[in-house]
């Protein structure tokens, strides 16, 4: 465990992300955060988000419902869900072109991505980021994080997925960062060929996770 980057899933969320940012601002980390269109648009949406621009984070895209999976939703709702949180991020100063897919309970299988989802990708020239850590910080708000300890001793670069949800990361996370704080590790807003099937448009090593092969 020598590197992670800190993700933070399915927020903005009133009264839980500025929690969330607060703690990290207390240690001066930076993480990236993969926001969900429809949370995002709302008027304290839009403010949370601009706060976590403000404040150095990376804010990426995660769907603009986060309800069907693009491998299970038709072509012209695949092309909405993309554009318009895109179109909204670019408003906002955030990043249109880093996106993440909704995975169902956070499992990457051929649910994940349609054919015509990543050619749309690929012509966005978009990075398109997954995981390789899932703590399940949202359905065990007590346990996760010794979860998250044990995952990322396995490997050298951990890319995490929290969430800025309520009853999920934010309970512990001081406890957390200081625990990563103190064995060492470096902390990265940047990701791994690994966890990023799609850097730029162009497939990495990776691609084959995305299902479409
Ligand atoms: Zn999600």
């Amino acid at each position: 465990m020598t590197t992670a980057t800190l993700t933070f899933d399915n927020g903005p969320t009133p009264a839980v992300t500025d929690g969330v940012l607060d703690v990290l601002s207390a240690f001066g980390l930076r993480a990236v955060f993969f926001v969900i269109g429809k949370k995002a648009s709302t008027d304290e949406g839009r403010r949370l988000v601009r706060r976590a621009l403000a404040e150095g984070h990376r804010v990426g895209a995660h769907t603009w419902n986060h309800a069907v999976p693009f491998g299970r939703l038709d072509d012209v709702s695949v092309r909405a869900e993309l554009d318009d949180t895109a179109a909204l991020l670019a408003e906002l100063g955030g990043e249109p072109d880093l996106f993440r897919p909704y995975g169902v309970g956070g499992v990457i299988d051929d649910r994940l991505m349609s054919r015509f989802g990543e050619q749309l990708l690929r012509e966005r020239k978009a990075t398109c980021v997954l995981w390789n850590s899932l703590p399940g910080d949202w359905r065990d708000e007590g346990g996760w994080m010794q979860v998250a300890l044990d995952d990322m001793a396995t490997r050298d670069w951990s890319v995490v997925v929290l969430h800025d949800v309520a009853g999920a990361a934010l309970r512990h996370l001081r406890t957390f960062l200081a625990t990563l704080t103190s064995a060492g590790v470096a902390f990265s807003q940047q990701t791994p060929d690994d966890c990023t099937p799609l850097r730029g448009g162009v497939p990495t090593p990776s691609h084959f996770l995305l299902g479409v092969d």
